[in-house]
């Protein structure tokens, strides 16, 4: 097979789950490992999460292993007890340490499939599909690019505020591997001179991004917090872990809390805007199309300090 590999995925270290390997086995992720038919390949039919480890210490694991559970469930997807999960991350970590160290920052993919339809993989339905784990030192570029501030578009997702309720077959909400629209709208905004998108619905709320959730502050009157809003969940956007980490850490320092909904004006007139996501951290938004958004590198850093702390997530519909 003629492969190029980058250098961070030529680090890049893996781990499969199956019903004879419960707590993982060590793979070679540059050899061929999927079935052509399974169905995550075929139709995009899984759920993935992404999160990131420090100095060899996942972040917000809790929350990222039960927003698993909770894809799977709205698929209807078998996955693995946590155990196996975190039995498997560790077996990743280890491997990292017998080749000499683990990377500081490592972006951890968690991903289950449906697998093969009419061949499951065991008798077991939370071993019924395919499910790895791959453990990827974070790019370079990433880590010096944080902090940088974006030019964002607002697209139409074509839906209104109210589909995730009237179509639950639309699994809004869920973390699929069906990202080919996320990365279509990524590369529609990069065409026309944008870093990144915030969808929006049809009849006028603003959504998330294709890969983070929107944060905006307004500031307090003099001397008090500024109150952080993020939209309702109700539209069907994905619980955003690092927004539910802020949270957390903002309302213990005393700052106010909201959920919108939020309208793009909103967006326009708040003091500052973000895009967050566990690998990025809390990115400020500097450009909202024609629109332009004062950045505060202090506030942001106290964002992502508020991130250091690896709170517990709380979302209003847990
Ligand atoms: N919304 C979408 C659609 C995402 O894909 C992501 C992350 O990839 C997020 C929000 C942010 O989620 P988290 O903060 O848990 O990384």
């Amino acid at each position: 097979m003629a492969e190029h590999f980058r250098d961070d995925s030529v680090a890049a270290v893996a781990v499969r789950i199956d019903a004879e390997h419960t707590s993982g086995l060590v793979f070679d992720p540059h050899q061929p490992q999927l079935r052509i038919t399974d169905l995550g390949a075929v139709r995009g039919d899984g759920i993935f999460e992404t999160m990131l480890a420090v100095n060899g210490t996942p972040r917000k694991l809790d929350a990222h292993l039960a927003r698993l559970r909770r894809s799977a469930g709205i698929l209807d997807i078998g996955i693995p007890p946590a155990d196996s999960w975190e039995a498997a991350i560790g077996l990743g970590l280890e491997e990292y340490r017998a080749r000499g160290g683990v990377p500081e920052e490592l972006a951890i993919k968690l991903v289950a499939t449906r697998g093969v339809e009419g061949e499951p993989a065991s008798e077991d339905p939370a071993f019924a599909g395919t499910y790895w784990a791959t453990l990827t030192p974070v790019a370079e570029s990433m880590r010096t690019n944080r902090g940088t501030p974006l030019a964002v578009t607002l697209l139409d997702r074509g839906y209104d505020s109210t589909v995730a309720e009237r179509a639950p077959w639309l699994v809004l909400g869920a973390k699929t591997l069906s990202y080919a629209v996320n990365m279509a709208a990524l590369r529609h905004a990069d065409a026309h001179g944008f870093d990144d998108v915030i969808f929006t619905t049809s009849d006028g709320q603003v959504l998330e991004g294709p890969t983070s959730t929107v944060l905006i502050a307004r500031r307090g009157a003099e001397g008090e917090p500024p109150t952080l809003i993020t939209p309702v969940l109700e539209t069907g956007i994905l619980p955003g872990t690092t927004q539910g980490a802020i949270f957390t850490a903002a309302e213990r320092a005393g700052w106010k809390l909201g959920y919108g909904p939020l309208t793009p004006e909103d967006l326009y007139a708040a003091d500052h805007l973000w895009l967050l996501s566990s690998v990025r951290l809390a990115a400020p938004v500097e450009r909202l199309d024609e629109h332009r958004l004062a950045v505060d590198p202090e506030l942001t850093a106290v964002l992502n300090s508020f991130l250091d702390q690896d709170l517990p997530v709380n979302h209003p519909l847990d």
